[in-house]
């Protein structure tokens, strides 16, 4: 289903461009060079006979013209003759030509019912929708209005194609509904777009549109996807309230890959819910969350995560999430690394470390794991990525990527303990200060003696153990009791370069949480 829609949107797009090329062809030479169009040329031939027509490609098949009579325009107003309906005569603006164009208007509407309505490449004067209901499928597309559009609580009941038309002066969709699609793909807002407290029961799209001032998305509700994959932003858009609701599982409630930002500082998400949004291939690092955002949670309580993450790959918005094969984790960690820097920026650490762990953990993921290479590449290719795989997943495990002292803290002990009761085994040994013999579990064990001694006994060892386990986690020398030489002392090495590291990444983490 989800296929077949891309499929659609891809014609669409396709259709309407090879239109916009047909367009700006000259009508006539296209009826005298094209040597496809049969009837067209039948036409020519005919001559004076046929009157002349608008030219302008509408409709859904390619070469479908509009073919109403030609309106006599203010001189220079179009570059070529079309109809009143395709004409940029200022004088529609002022009756009689804004009634007749209207009615003309009206008539379409009403023949098309519940069907399609076809208004493509219109110019439209102002215009005063406000409350009004279409029941048909309205096809505004490559429209241009060319004053005020005003759409204040209208109700589309079928799809709303807006797609590449031009809003010259304010766009007005306050409260409005649209039931079913609403297509903005390659629209252009010249003034302020006012989306407040519409309601988006399907997908919306506004893919590849242009918002030039201020875009509004204030108490918008979406209950498809909204795409604004693409769009440019070139001035302030406010997502304050906006309710991102989607009804479908794994779909994304928003998109917003490859959009451009010129004054990211504007970009306001306001008590937004962004568990379900994707950001990738679109630099987030100065746009602005107020602290009353929701994001996604990691599992496990290890801080936020982003959509990108967990997103279905066979989910057609999962496109640019593919490498190799699998998910694109450098482009996620991407993702991460900006809001990091975001919240950083705005001195919120501890939001800045919630991400701080997925940025680390799509680092480590990112890390090829298979194939062996030439041997001259062997070192650089086959061992750093998997040395850089052990050290993220140590770091990960001992600290949650630097973001828990405890943990650090809690691997401390348990390796002070682990020591401790592996020093008196049998061939590793303690050696008191002039001691010939080191002392085991085993040899301590006087077999004459009852069970209760002998247990005291190995007690006292473990006590003399423990000791000698912190000595070599706190770097002592003079102790009493040293690890015999060799295995012990071997051990005794290994505990120290274990236990400093995990100080190590204590203080890390320490840093990390409390820094200023
Ligand atoms: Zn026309």
């Amino acid at each position: 289903m989800v296929d077949s829609r891309i499929m659609a949107d891809e014609k669409e797009i396709t259709f309407d461009e090879s239109a916009v090329a047909e367009a700006e062809i000259e009508p006539d030479e296209s009826s005298e060079t094209e040597p496809v169009k049969e009837p067209d040329e039948n036409s020519a031939a005919d001559g004076d006979d046929v009157e002349a027509v608008c030219p302008v490609g509408m409709g859904y098949i390619v070469g479908q013209r509009c073919e109403r009579k030609l309106h006599v325009a203010l001189y220079g107003a179009d570059e070529k003759p079309v109809c009143l309906m395709h004409s940029k005569d200022p004088n529609k603006q002022s009756r009689p030509l804004f009634d007749e164009f209207w009615r003309e208007f009206e008539r379409i509407l009403e023949a098309a019912g519940e069907g399609v309505a076809h208004f493509e490449r219109f110019v439209f004067p102002e215009l005063d929708f406000s409350k009004r209901k279409f029941q048909a499928i309205c096809r505004f597309d490559y429209a241009t209005f060319t004053q005020n559009a005003n759409f204040f609580k209208a109700t589309f009941t079928r799809n709303a194609d807006f797609t590449g038309a031009t809003f010259t002066q304010y766009a007005y969709f306050w409260n409005a509904t649209f039931t079913k699609a609403a297509n903005f793909l390659r629209a252009t807002f010249t003034l302020d777009a006012d989306f407040s407290d519409a309601a988006f029961m399907l997908d919306a799209s506004f893919f590849a549109a242009t918002f030039t001032q201020a875009a509004s998305f204030v108490d918008t509700t979406f209950h498809g996807t909204a795409d604004w994959r693409k769009c440019k932003f070139l001035n302030q858009a406010e997502f304050r309230q906006t309710k991102f609701e989607p009804q479908v599982e794994g779909q994304p409630s928003a998109a917003f890959a490859l959009a451009s930002f010129s004054k990211p500082g504007e970009i306001v998400f306001d008590d937004v819910d962004l568990s379900r949004i994707l950001f990738h291939n679109c630099d987030v690092s100065q746009v602005l969350f107020t602290s009353s955002v929701r994001w996604a949670k990691r599992e496990g309580n290890r801080g936020l995560a982003v959509f990108e993450e967990t997103i279905p790959l066979d989910q057609q918005y999962a496109k640019g999430l593919h490498r190799d094969g699998q998910r694109a984790y450098r482009a996620v960690k991407q993702i991460y690394q900006q809001l990091k820097k975001n919240y950083d920026s705005s001195l919120d650490y501890w939001t800045a470390n919630e991400f701080h762990f997925g940025e680390m953990e799509m680092m480590r993921l990112a890390e090829p794991t298979r194939g062996l290479l030439s041997p001259g590449r062997w070192m650089r290719q086959w061992w750093h990525p998997r040395l850089s795989f052990v050290a993220l997943s140590l770091y990960k495990y001992a600290s949650d990527y630097g973001n828990s002292y405890g943990k650090p803290m809690l691997w401390l002990l348990g390796i002070l303990v682990l020591f401790a009761a592996l020093l008196p085994l049998p061939g590793v040994g303690l050696k008191r200060q002039g001691a010939k013999q080191a002392e085991t579990y085993a040899s301590v064990w006087r077999s004459e003696d009852g069970w209760t001694p002998n247990l005291w006994t190995e007690a006292r060892l473990a006590g003399k153990s423990a000791i000698t386990s912190v000595d070599a986690a706190t770097f002592q020398k003079s102790a009493e009791y040293a690890p015999a030489y060799p295995w012990g002392r071997v051990l005794a090495i290994f505990e120290t370069l274990l236990t400093s590291t995990l100080f190590a990444l204590f203080l890390l983490a320490i840093r990390r949480q409390f820094r200023r």
